[in-house]
């Protein structure tokens, strides 16, 4: 997605090898036309797979999955990962480790916003090692849900979560695939290609 990679290329900063921060349009500050064109992306991708919920983590996977839910016209649920005082009932959790933030979270759905036979899209704001994607499709399954399909705004290629999601079958559609982060920049898949 051009918009996305040019939006990258301008304002991504690279911290590291391995972390890139987007805060000025998705991490922080939030771009929604960006998230609009991002959205309607995504709906075109999954528009044939009968989307009946879109299931984020919160806080950064929001703004794409919000915009992802408008155009497929359908709600949007967002797993929280902080105990809700609300959240009390029928709560389903799993566990999520972040190598980026080196510390484990358990994330929680009320079991009344996924229902048996949903088909769910998942959508996150990064794939790196993949930990966060397990822990929503765990979540999908322990509701007797359906993963229709996950969707990601920027996939770390060169880090081993794409594969390890994929070789869970799932179809696994990323909006920018970064294949480095080496010398400060940000390389991407298909410009190694070309
Ligand atoms: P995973 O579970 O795939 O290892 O990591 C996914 C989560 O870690 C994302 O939801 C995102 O919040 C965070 N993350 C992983 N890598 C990066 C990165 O390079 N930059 C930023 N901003 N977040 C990242």
């Amino acid at each position: 997605m051009n918009v996305l990679k040019n939006k990258i290329k301008a304002e991504g900063v690279v911290l590291s090898e391995t972390v890139l921060k987007v805060d000025s349009f998705l991490n922080h500050q939030v771009d929604p036309e960006l998230m609009m064109e991002i959205g309607k992306e995504f709906a075109h991708r999954f528009k044939e797979e009968g989307i009946t919920k879109i299931l984020t983590i919160e806080s950064s996977g929001i703004a794409p999955g919000v915009m992802a839910a408008l155009y497929l016209n359908v709600p949007l649920v967002f797993a929280r990962k902080k105990k809700s005082l609300t959240l009390t009932e029928g709560v389903l959790t799993s566990k999520v480790y972040s190598f980026t933030k080196q510390e484990e979270n358990t994330i929680s759905i009320s079991r009344e916003y996924i229902q048996k036979n949903d088909r769910v899209l998942l959508i996150d704001d990064f794939l790196a090692n993949g930990q966060a994607a397990l822990g929503l499709i765990d979540l999908v399954k322990q509701a007797e849900a359906v993963v229709a399909g996950i969707g990601i705004v920027i996939e770390k290629s060169f880090q081993n979560g794409g594969k390890i999601v994929r070789d869970t079958g799932y179809r696994v559609e990323s909006l920018a695939e970064i294949e480095s982060l080496e010398n400060g920049e940000v390389q991407f898949k298909e410009e190694e290609a070309t």
